[in-house]
C-alpha cells in the first residue's frame, strides 16, 4: 500500500471525529464557538456562513485570541469551481504610519510597552473580512452569523481552563486599561475555571452590528470610540505612544481577495497563504529544502522524531527564516523579490548547504537576483505564547474554510474599546522596529512600516491537494511558530504516515531564526511518540542549541493549536481533528 493509501485508511479508522456520509465538520480550539458553527450549519448554512459564526462567537469565548478588533487569513475553497481564495483582512497601519515610528530617538521601544500602546493598534479588518466572504459566498445575512455570538455574550458563558490560565498570566494586559479589568478581573479579582462570563457592552456591539451592518463599525459610533481608545498611549512613552489611525482610516479600511500561492511537496499541492504572511512563501521553502531527504524511511534513519529528521528540519528551518527576516513584507507596498524564494534553481542551491552529519553556521539571507546577498538584521525576537486561533470547517457540500484570526498578542493590546467591549489588536508590532532599507546593503526594508502597509504575519492557513482534489485544510496560531507546527502536521502526514489526529498530537520542533535555537514540544500525555533523551542528545552533540544540559530533557515547550477537516477523496467523507494543547472540538452535522 502506498504512504498515501495508507494515511487515508488510517484516517477512516482513528478515533477523531469521523462521518459516514459528506456531513458537515467543524473544528475549533473552543467549544461554545464550534457549537455556534454547528447550529449554522444545521440550519443549512454553508461554511462560509459557520465560518463567520465562528468567528464572531470566538470574539466572544476566546476574546484574548481574535474579534472584530483584529484581522486574519480566512481560506475559502468552493466545492463547485474548485476555486480557492483567500480573504485578506489584515489589519493596516494607518495614514500617518512612519517607519521610525516604533524607534522615534533610533531606539527601539521594548514589546511590552509598544504593544501595549495605542501605538500598536492596526486598522481592524476582520469584520469587512467576514462580511465580504459572506456577500460573495454565503447564503445568510450577516446578523444571521451574529446571533450565537450576540446570545454568548448577553447571557453568558462558563470560562474554560485556557481562558482562566491567559488573565491570571497575563503580562499586566487585562490590568492595565480599567475596562478590560473590569471584564476580565471584576472587583480585582480575575476570573477563574467555572466562572461565568457575561459581556453587556460586547452584547450592545454585535447587535448593533447585526442592525447597522458593517458601516456601524468603519464609519459610525464604533469608529469613533476606536479613534479615541487608540489615542491611549503608555506614560513611559510620552506621546510618542499614542495611536494615529482617524476616523478616515478606518472608513477606508479594504479587504483584499487573493490567490493562494501555490506550493509542491513530493506530489501533493498546497494552496497557501501570499505576502503579506510570510506562511505560505517559509512553508513552501521549508518543504522544498527537505524534499530531497528520505524523510519517513525508518531504515535509513529518517522515521518520525529520529536525529536525522529533526537535524534536517532545524536546518531547513533556518536557511527560511534567514530569508524571511530580509525578503517577505507586504508586496502589495513593497514589491519585492519574495517569489524568487520559490524559484527551484534557488532551493537546489540553498539546500545543498543543509549536511546530514554537520550543523550549519549561522546562514545568511540568500541573494535573490537582482538584490545582492545581505546581512540578516536581527529581527525582534520574543517569546511566542498561545494566541491567536485557527479553527476549519467543510460543509455537506464539500466547501471549505481554514481560517486564521487574530490580535496578535495574548489580550492584543489590552485596550477594550469603552462602552464596546471588545479589545484591539497590537498588530502594528509585527513591522520592523528600526527600520531595515537600505539600498546599499540591498535590503529592501520588506516589512519596514509606512502607511496603509500590512505587517507582515506567519498566519498560514492551508489547503492540501492531491491528484487536484481538496484533502484537508488546517493551520495553527503561535506568531512565527505558525509556520513550524503546519510544516510538522504536513510531514507527519505526508511522509510518516500518519492520521490526521496523531499528526496534530504529536511533539512538535520549531526554529524561527537562523541563529537555530531549538524549540521543541513535550511533557503531555497525548504528544506521542515523544523526542527522546537519546535523541535530545544526538542534536546537542552535532551542536544544536536549545536543549539544555546533556541528559535531561529539553522538550518541554507547547507550540500552536492546529484545527483540520480532511475529505477522503476516494469516498468523499468528512473528518476532523483538533488540537488538545487547548479545548480542541470537533463538531459533525448530519443531515
Ligand atoms: N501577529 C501574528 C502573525 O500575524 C499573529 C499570529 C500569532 O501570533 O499567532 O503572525
Amino acid at each position: 500500500m502506498t504512504r498515501i493509501a495508507r494515511w487515508f485508511v488510517l484516517c477512516l479508522l482513528s478515533a477523531s471525529a469521523l462521518a459516514a456520509s459528506p456531513d458537515g465538520i467543524v473544528a475549533v480550539s473552543q467549544p461554545a464557538a464550534a457549537a455556534a458553527g454547528a447550529r449554522i450549519l444545521a440550519q443549512g448554512g454553508n461554511a462560509i456562513d459557520a465560518a463567520a459564526a465562528v468567528q464572531f462567537a470566538l470574539n466572544v469565548v476566546e476574546p484574548q485570541s481574535s474579534g472584530i478588533g483584529g484581522g486574519g487569513f480566512m481560506l475559502v475553497h468552493l466545492a463547485k469551481t474548485g476555486e480557492t481564495f483567500f480573504v485578506d483582512s489584515r489589519e493596516r497601519a494607518p495614514a500617518h504610519a512612519s517607519a521610525d515610528m516604533f524607534a522615534p530617538d533610533g531606539l527601539p521601544m521594548t514589546f511590552p510597552l509598544a504593544s501595549t500602546s495605542g501605538l500598536a493598534v492596526g486598522v481592524p479588518g476582520t469584520l469587512l473580512g467576514v462580511d465580504t466572504a459572506l456577500r460573495r459566498w454565503g447564503t445568510m445575512k450577516l446578523a444571521d452569523t451574529l446571533a450565537p455570538a450576540i446570545e454568548l455574550a448577553e447571557y453568558g458563558f462558563r470560562v474554560n481552563r485556557f481562558l482562566a490560565e491567559d488573565i491570571a498570566n497575563d503580562d499586566g494586559r487585562t490590568q492595565i486599561q480599567p475596562e478590560t479589568a473590569a471584564t476580565f478581573r471584576p472587583g480585582g479579582v480575575p476570573l477563574a475555571e467555572g466562572d461565568w462570563l457575561v459581556q453587556p457592552a460586547l452584547a450592545k456591539t454585535l447587535k448593533l452590528i447585526a442592525s447597522k451592518g458593517p458601516n456601524a463599525f468603519y464609519r459610525g459610533p464604533i469608529a469613533r470610540a476606536i479613534v479615541k481608545a487608540q489615542q491611549r498611549g503608555r506614560n513611559e512613552l510620552g506621546d510618542a505612544g499614542k495611536g494615529r489611525m482617524t476616523l478616515a482610516d478606518l472608513a477606508q479600511y479594504r479587504v483584499a481577495i487573493r490567490q493562494p500561492l501555490i506550493g509542491h511537496y513530493r506530489d501533493w499541492i498546497l494552496a497557501g497563504m501570499p505576502p503579506p504572511s510570510s506562511g505560505g512563501l517559509t512553508l513552501f521553502e521549508i518543504l522544498k529544502l527537505l524534499e530531497r531527504f528520505p524523510l519517513g524511511d525508518v531504515a535509513q534513519g529518517y522515521g518520525f522524531g529520529s536525529p536525522k529528521t529533526l537535524h534536517v528540519m532545524t536546518e531547513a528551518m533556518r536557511l527560511a527564516f534567514a530569508d524571511r527576516a530580509v525578503w517577505i513584507g507586504d508586496d502589495d507596498a513593497a514589491p519585492a523579490a519574495q517569489r524568487a524564494l520559490l524559484n527551484p534553481d534557488y532551493l537546489t542551491a540553498r539546500s545543498a548547504l543543509i549536511q546530514p552529519n554537520r550543523r550549519m553556521d549561522t546562514p545568511q539571507a540568500g541573494d535573490l537576483t537582482p538584490w545582492h546577498a545581505v546581512q540578516p538584521k536581527s529581527a525582534r525576537t520574543r517569546e511566542e505564547s498561545l494566541h491567536t486561533t485557527h479553527f476549519a470547517i467543510v460543509d455537506r457540500w464539500g466547501n471549505m474554510v481554514s481560517y486564521t484570526t487574530t490580535i496578535e498578542y495574548t489580550w492584543g493590546s489590552g485596550i477594550t474599546v469603552p462602552g464596546y467591549g471588545f479589545l484591539l489588536n497590537n498588530e502594528l508590532t509585527d513591522f520592523n522596529f528600526l527600520p531595515g532599507a537600505d539600498p546599499a546593503e540591498g535590503n529592501p526594508g520588506a516589512n519596514d512600516v509606512a502607511p496603509f502597509k500590512r505587517p507582515r504575519s506567519s498566519m498560514a492557513p492551508l489547503l492540501l491537494l492531491k491528484d487536484g482534489k481538496p484533502v484537508a485544510a488546517y493551520g495553527s496560531p503561535g506568531g512565527a511558530t505558525i509556520i513550524n507546527s503546519v510544516l510538522n502536521v504536513t510531514l507527519n502526514l505526508i511522509d510518516h504516515g500518519m492520521t490526521m489526529q496523531q499528526a496534530i498530537d504529536a511533539p512538535r520542533l520549531s526554529v524561527t531564526n537562523a541563529i537555530g535555537k531549538m524549540n521543541c514540544e513535550g511533557g503531555q500525555a497525548f504528544m506521542q511518540p515523544p523526542f527522546s533523551l537519546a535523541t535530545q542528545d544526538a542534536l546537542r552533540t552535532l551542536g544544536h542549541t536549545g536543549l539544555g544540559e546533556a541528559g535531561t530533557d529539553g522538550c518541554r515547550e507547547t507550540i500552536g493549536s492546529v484545527q483540520a477537516v480532511v475529505v477522503d477523496p476516494a469516498t468523499g467523507t468528512h473528518g476532523g481533528a483538533a488540537d488538545p494543547r487547548r479545548e480542541g472540538t470537533v463538531i459533525r452535522v448530519g443531515h
